[in-house]
């Protein structure tokens, strides 16, 4: 088996790397912005912030369809990259006219607005793209989505540290320059998409992939238009149980943006050497894990393929479930230590995104490859539209469970009946929710595989 990877799979390494690093670098300001620039109240901050972040991730059904149909991935990727980056200018133009509010906020809502359709033309299609360089079942997907997750993680760790030491330096003023640099990587990216698409983006017999319908070779076109059979259908309906236990591990997962930082900030003993480190900085950990480790699991994967030995993707995606339920029961256990005036060691919280990382690299890029093997050449980047669905409704959710935050003085919020009184109950909910997500999977593996007609 054949192990060392396109050249392609390294231009879309690259293109996303950039992509992620503007879209990251924008969110990492976004909140302080709307908060000291634009003067908006904290709540009305979260409640936006959570709608952007889950309508981000709904345009990509729209963004596959159009590719699938219209335009090919190529183009899609290129006008929602132009979008985004209009989209970046636009929150450049809103954070320089901060002063002016009417001027200002038309500016960063149509610049959001911008960045949403621009992720929907972008993100489902750069995906896809990934699988098509290689043969329909070539063993060596998963490590190749690994891979591309590196690029991913590689975007988003120095985004917060590049955008955000331009943005957030306390004068409102700079936080243009934060937008302005997220807005640069977006082009960057289309840059290095655009001019060497031609000669990297083939598939293994050499014919160029992602074209428009009238682009395409007569052979992939009949691929596209060969009626569904029973199999696609049993394999579609694979996708939707598969992205619907997904959306329990994302809402579990996304809690490092919300309830895990107020824990941090609050009930973490953050001292090192006489310094305080900032809370923020924890958010480095999963993307830096996910570099260092994504590598040792695209290897293990391969060589667990060569010996016949490679579990089916949704028992690798069942025991990432598990792993961020063990995440939040070392969280869950660890807060039992707090009390008035005593605070927890960091060592528990990194802990817990260790595992949280370990999970994620079992169940994300996993995910992606298995979607692309399972989707009919019909409709592979609306599916894969399907499976970013999931991350839309699992950040609505992520909202809501963080709602139940125990915070002294406020009555005991109540989960279906259960009192949460302590941060041990509110991990525990995280345990338990992501445990039975992933026992369940791992359950139904036998069953999903049958529907899945030899795909692993
Ligand atoms: N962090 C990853 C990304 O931005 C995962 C997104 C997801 O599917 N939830 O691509």
């Amino acid at each position: 088996m054949q192990t060392s990877h396109p050249g392609g799979l390294y231009l879309l390494f690259a293109t996303e790397m950039w992509e992620r690093f503007s879209y990251y670098g924008n969110r990492a300001l976004l909140a302080l912005f709307m908060l000291s620039a634009l003067s908006f109240d904290k709540q009305f901050t979260a409640a936006l912030y959570g709608q952007y972040t889950g309508l981000v991730f709904l345009t990509p059904l729209i963004g596959g369809y159009i590719a699938d149909r219209f335009w090919g991935n190529r183009r899609s990727i290129m006008v929602g990259g132009g979008l985004m980056a209009a989209g970046q200018y636009c929150l450049f133009a809103s954070g320089s006219f901060y002063t002016q509010l009417d001027i200002a906020i038309p500016f960063f809502y149509l610049g959001l607005g911008l960045i949403i359709l621009g992720n929907g033309l972008f993100k489902p299609n750069i995906s896809t793209l990934v699988g098509q360089l290689y043969a329909p079942q070539d063993k060596r997907k998963d490590a190749a989505y690994t891979i591309f997750y590196m690029g991913i993680n590689l975007g988003s760790f120095f985004a917060p540290l590049i955008c955000g030491t331009l943005g957030d330096t306390g004068d409102p003023a700079d936080f243009r320059w934060g937008f302005f640099t997220a807005g640069t990587g977006m082009l960057i990216a289309m840059l290095v998409f655009g001019y060497f698409q031609k000669k990297y983006l083939v598939d293994p017999l050499g014919n160029q992939i992602g074209m428009a319908p009238e682009a395409r070779t007569k052979a992939q076109t009949q691929r596209r238009n060969a009626p569904l059979t029973r199999v696609d259908y049993d394999r579609m309906l694979v996708i939707g149980v598969i992205s619907f236990f997904v959306i329990f591990f994302w809402a579990a997962f996304e809690q490092a943006g919300v309830s895990l930082t107020f824990f941090a900030n609050e009930n973490l003993d953050r001292e090192l050497f006489g310094w305080t480190v900032p809370t923020s900085w924890f958010q480095a950990l999963n993307p830096i894990f996910v570099l260092v480790f994504a590598p040792i699991f695209a290897q293990f994967w391969v060589k667990l393929a060569k010996k016949d030995l490679e579990p089916a993707s949704p028992t690798k995606m069942g025991l990432g479930l598990l792993l961020l339920s063990a995440g939040f029961l070392i969280i869950a256990l660890g807060v039992k230590q707090v009390a008035p005036g005593i605070k927890l060691s960091m060592m528990w919280l990194i802990a817990m995104y260790w595992l949280h990382s370990m999970g994620e690299l079992c169940l994300s890029p996993i995910g992606l490859s298995l979607v692309n093997k399972l989707s009919p050449a019909k409709f592979a980047s609306l599916l894969m539209g399907v499976w970013f669905l999931s991350t839309a409704a699992a950040n609505w959710f992520a909202g809501i469970l963080a709602g139940f935050y125990p915070e002294t003085g406020k009555p005991t919020p109540n989960f279906l009946g259960w009192p949460i009184a302590t941060l041990n109950d509110f991990f525990m909910l995280f345990v338990i929710m992501s445990f039975v997500a992933g026992a369940l999977l791992l359950l139904s593996t036998k069953l999903l595989q049958q529907r899945m007609h030899g795909v692993n």
